[in-house]
Order: structure tokens, then C-alpha cells, then sequence
């Protein structure tokens, strides 16, 4: 069947940018308006008179902290109120309006370094940017983080806006990049510095802007779809116009199923062979490795809404006229719905889409019986697929209580939603860290399955637990390869309770926190003078940023 979206591919390597505008206006000549609130600065070359904020300075470092309110009313004031608005309705806050994780940022951030021929260049705060450099080189990331530095100064002239535009000219080599990804952070989105007016394109290297505000977007999940959803929307707009590259190994000879959520590696493969029978292939995983990828994620005839959280993703892929699936092929039940979804939807014959289920769901109904897990537990988490364990979990034979995301509800998650609702267990959608500590107390589970914090708590009070990022989501979660691949990590764990308690028994009587250890005197708790020092820290952290910055 002809793709409207995508007439023809060119089998060059070279990107092709099809009609890609270059925009040449830059704001030069930023006006002082001394109407403005807060000697905020109106720059003339923005759009709709855009303003940089002053004001935004006093709230540096405070955005993860505190201060939302104060930075998103100034990001609202100087001419981002678009973007925000976009941002509150794809990502509705939950309980809490803070990340309670990493800085989101790093989502972003992540995904960009993770792709070829693709430089990545920070705006912010100097320590937001270590932090964000930092952890990327923690977990491997291996490649430059440009960073553009500013001062009060450059950033209420505009200068910060021209020193973005002028490294970006300086990095736009198309012998190295097809991209070229600009971040603002918190200060910098507060402060209107409009990445808008960057040229769409330079040299045929692409120039995606993008505000990834702590205040605007609540998790680093979120964050990896607010740029595949700028990249995605991109990547249209240049197939709409004409020819693009073709996948590196060729276009699929099968209408494909393009999966939308980072998984093991060994997932799409065994996905692969469940598609196999019904005549699909695997398209791309989103988010892509590189540019070219994006096109053949477009090209596909379903897309699999693996992780629930991709809104503005999968509204490029509604807009691309692409069918989207919710849920994922995990354990017995997941997976025959999820068969039988995609089947529907690529229009395969029942014949086939059956075909596809006796292949498969036997030898799952055979791991899950192989490998059972018994015992009581919570399980929390911000990576997305918190549910999709759950369910793994609970066909396994584990009684789970409580299920926290700190994700959004989404259409996409809603039949595991019902599943696991079916079946008493409480869902949390954007948990806080307080609800997930207040289930573990009052489930009192065999094991906890959640974040740093949970973890940490849950071993203090001898439950057993588990790290989700590092020990849970690392594995195969779907098909055949999933249904036996979590039970060997968690009944090592759930053996654990014993050891937990000849830890508890031995330190017995070493006191805890603010008196842990062995006194002649056991300390007293001074609370307020806690809150004293806390309040002098605020204010000293103040007074140090408006120093720095003016
Ligand atoms: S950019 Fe990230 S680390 Fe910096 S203030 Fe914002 S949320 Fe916090």
C-alpha cells in the first residue's frame, strides 16, 4: 500500500531537508522597556514581543528547589506562555508540582546523546549544567555536551540568545551532524531566551530548540517526548515536502509496527518474532539512534505505545494518519490483547492474527508456570513502564498492592490500568514520594520494588527491595523472554528478609538517625535549629545569585 506520508525515498545516505526554511532573524537590538515590570528587557526581533525577564535571575538554582511559581510566571511573562500551556496539557501535574527525581532535563539530554551525528548544546545555570553533565557521563554517555554560558549581562541584552546562534553556526558541519539539539533550561526558559528564532537549518544540519524546564515538565521521562516529539515533528514536516533518506538497512519489505518507548534491546527482537506470523515487522524503536530513523518510525502502518507517556510523540504519529496501540505484549493476558490490537489493527486476518497467538502464548503460559514468584509486594517508579511489571508480576503469582508512576494517566496505559484495577491493586498515577512510603507502611509488603528513596526506607524497616531503574527495567519485560526473566532478581530478593533481619538484630540499640551510633550522652533532636539553618542557606543562596548575576 502507497504511504501518503512518505511518496519516495531516496537510497542516498545524505539526509535530504526537503524545503527546510532557513530563518534568518535574529534578535538583534534588545530594548530596554522601562515600563516593563522588574526592568524586564523586551526584544524586539522576538516573536509577538517576546521578553527576557530579569526578574527570572533571582530564581537561579531554585527550580528543582522551590521558586516554580516565581520562574513560571516569569517564563509566562516573556513569551513562552505557548510552549507552557502545550506542556501543562500533555504533562498534568500530579500531587506534587516539583520533579522529585532527576532534573527532567536529563531525559532530553539522554536521548539526544544516544543519537548519531547529533551534538547537543545546554543553556543554563552552570551547576544545572554539571549536574546534567555529569550524570550523562555516569551513565556512559561518552560524547561532548556543549554548553553555552551566560551572565546576567548577556542574558537581559539578548546577548545569550546571540551566542547560542553563533555556536550553532560554529558546530553546523554536515560532514559530522544531521543535528543539532539546544536545550534551555530552567533559567533560561523562565527568561524568554526565544531558541524559536534559531535557523530551522545550516548547512543542511537540522537546529531543534528546545524548553525543557524544571517548572514545565515534571519528570525526565517527559522530557525524552518533548524532544522526540520536536524531532518527530520535524522529521515530517521534511517527508511532507518531499523525498528522505531510507533506513540504513533498506525499507521494510512488511508493513511495520514502530515501538515507542526505550526497552531491553532484546524486546524488539522478540516482538519481532511475534509479529512475525500476522506478516508485520518491527519499525523503529522511538526514541531513534538516528535521524534517519525517524522517517521509517513515521513510515509504518501501527505504532505500539509501549510506554504510555510519549503524548506529543504520538500526536506526530496521529497527525502522520498511523493507527497507535496502548499497552504491550507482557505475560499470558497482555500479550494476546496486544496480538490481537496491532492485528486489528494493520487489518491482518483473523487466520493470521490467531496464528500469531498459538505461536506465542503457550510457551509464556509455560515460563510464567516455570518460574513463579510469591509474595506480597509494592512497586513504584518513574520510568513508564511501572504497570506493564505489575502485570508481569501478578501473572507470575505475586500479590502486588500498589503500583505508583510518577507518569501521567494517558489513554495509553489505561487497559493495564483496568487490568490491574480488576484485580484490587491500587494504581498511583504521578506518585509522590510520600504516597509510595505510605503504601509500603501500610501493605507491609514481602518486597518493595521502587526508587532510591523507597529502597532506602524499605531496608530500614528489613523489607527486602529492589532498585526499579537498575535491576527491574533492565531486563526483557515482553513475550516469551519476559515471562521468566524477573522472577530470578526478585526471589533472590524476596530470600533476603532473613539477612535484613541478623542486620536489624545486631544493630539493635545503636540509635537512628540524628542519634545513630554509640553515645556516652545520646544527642537531642534540635528541629528549629534544622529550619534556622535552612532558612540562612535560602538567603544566602539569594543574595550570592543576585551578587553573581548583576
Ligand atoms: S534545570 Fe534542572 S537542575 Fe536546573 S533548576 Fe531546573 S530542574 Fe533543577
Amino acid at each position: 500500500m502507497p504511504n501518503p506520508l512518505v511518496p519516495a525515498f531516496t537510497p542516498s545516505p545524505a539526509p535530504a531537508p526537503g524545503g527546510a526554511v532557513i530563518n534568518a532573524a535574529a534578535p538583534g537590538g534588545a530594548v530596554i522597556n522601562a515600563a516593563a515590570p522588574g526592568g524586564a528587557v523586551i526584544n524586539a526581533a522576538a516573536p509577538e514581543g517576546a521578553v527576557i525577564n530579569a526578574a527570572a535571575l533571582q530564581g537561579d538554582g531554585l527550580g528543582c528547589h522551590s521558586g516554580a511559581e516565581q520562574l513560571l510566571a516569569a517564563a509566562n511573562g516573556a513569551g513562552k506562555s505557548e510552549v507552557l500551556a502545550r506542556y501543562a496539557q500533555d504533562y498534568p501535574k500530579g500531587p506534587h508540582d516539583q520533579p522529585q527525581s532527576m532534573c527532567p532535563a536529563f531525559g532530553s539530554l539522554r536521548v539526544g546523546l544516544r543519537m548519531r551525528r547529533t551534538a547537543t548544546v545546554l543553556s543554563g545555570s552552570a551547576c544545572c549544567v554539571y549536574g546534567l553533565t555529569f550524570t550523562s557521563h555516569f551513565y556512559g554517555a561518552r560524547r561532548t555536551v556543549g554548553y553555552v554560558p551566560f551572565n546576567s549581562e548577556t542574558l537581559v541584552t539578548g546577548k545569550l540568545f546571540e551566542d547560542i546562534r553563533e555556536a550553532v553556526y560554529k558546530l553546523a558541519d554536515p560532514a559530522q551532524y544531521d543535528a543539532i539539539i539546544v536545550t534551555n533550561l530552567c533559567v533560561p526558559t523562565a527568561s524568554g531566551v526565544p531558541l524559536q528564532l534559531l535557523p530551522r537549518e545550516i548547512n543542511g544540519v537540522r537546529i531543534i530548540g528546545i524548553d525543557v524546564p524544571g517548572f514545565g515538565v515534571p519528570t525526565h521521562a517527559e522530557a525524552k517526548d518533548v524532544l522526540c516529539g520536536a524531532m518527530l515533528k520535524y522529521a515530517r514536516n521534511e517527508a511532507m515536502q518531499g523525498p528522505v533518506a531510507a533506513p540504513r538497512g533498506g525499507r521494510s519489505e512488511k508493513p511495520t509496527v514502530t515501538l515507542v518507548g526505550e526497552m531491553f534491546p532484546v524486546d524488539p527482537v522478540g516482538i519481532g518474532m511475534m509479529l512475525e506470523p500476522m506478516g508485520l515487522a518491527p519499525g523503529p524503536v522511538v526514541p531513534t539512534r538516528e535521524w534517519r530513523e525517524l522517517y521509517a518510525a513515521l513510515d509504518c502502518t501501527v505504532v505500539a505505545a509501549i510506554h504510555p507517556f510519549y503524548t506529543a510523540s504520538l500526536r506526530e504519529f496521529d497527525a502522520a494518519g498511523r493507527a497507535i496501540v496502548a499497552s504491550a505484549p507482557v505475560g499470558y493476558e497482555g500479550t494476546e490483547a496486544w496480538l490481537q490490537g496491532v492485528g486489528r489493527a494493520a487489518n491482518v486476518a483473523q487466520e493470521k492474527i490467531d496464528a500469531a497467538k498459538n505461536r506465542v502464548l503457550p510457551a509464556i503460559r509455560a515460563a510464567l508456570a516455570a518460574t513463579p514468584v510469591r509474595g506480597r509486594m509494592t512497586l513504584s517508579g518513574y520510568e513508564g513502564s511501572e504497570l506493564l511489571v505489575a502485570r508481569l508480576l501478578v501473572e507470575s503469582g505475586a500479590d502486588v498492592r500498589y503500583v505508583g508512576t510518577a507518569c501521567p494517566r494517558t489513554p495509553w496505559s489505561e487497559p493495564d490500568r483496568e487490568w490491574l484495577a480488576a484485580k484490587g491493586i491500587h494504581v498511583q498515577y504521578r506518585a509522590s514520594l510520600e504516597q509510595d512510603l505510605a503504601a509500603m507502611r501500610e501493605f507491609q509488603p514481602d518486597l518493595a520494588i521502587g526508587t532510591t528513596p523507597v529502597v532506602q526506607a524499605a531496608k530500614e524497616a528489613t523489607i527486602p527491595a529492589l532498585y526499579f531503574t537498575n535491576l527491574i527495567s533492565a531486563r526483557p519485560l515482553m513475550g516469551p523472554a519476559g515471562a521468566g526473566s524477573l522472577a530470578a532478581v526478585v526471589n533472590a530478593a524476596l530470600g533476603n528478609k532473613g539477612r535484613f533481619e541478623a542486620m536489624k538484630a545486631f544493630f539493635e540499640g545503636v540509635g537512628d538517625g540524628y542519634a545513630a551510633g554509640i553515645w556516652e550522652e545520646v544527642p537531642s533532636d534540635r528541629p528549629e535549629f534544622r529550619a534556622q539553618v535552612k532558612r540562612q542557606v535560602i538567603k544566602l543562596q539569594k543574595a550570592r545569585t543576585a551578587q553573581e548575576m548583576g
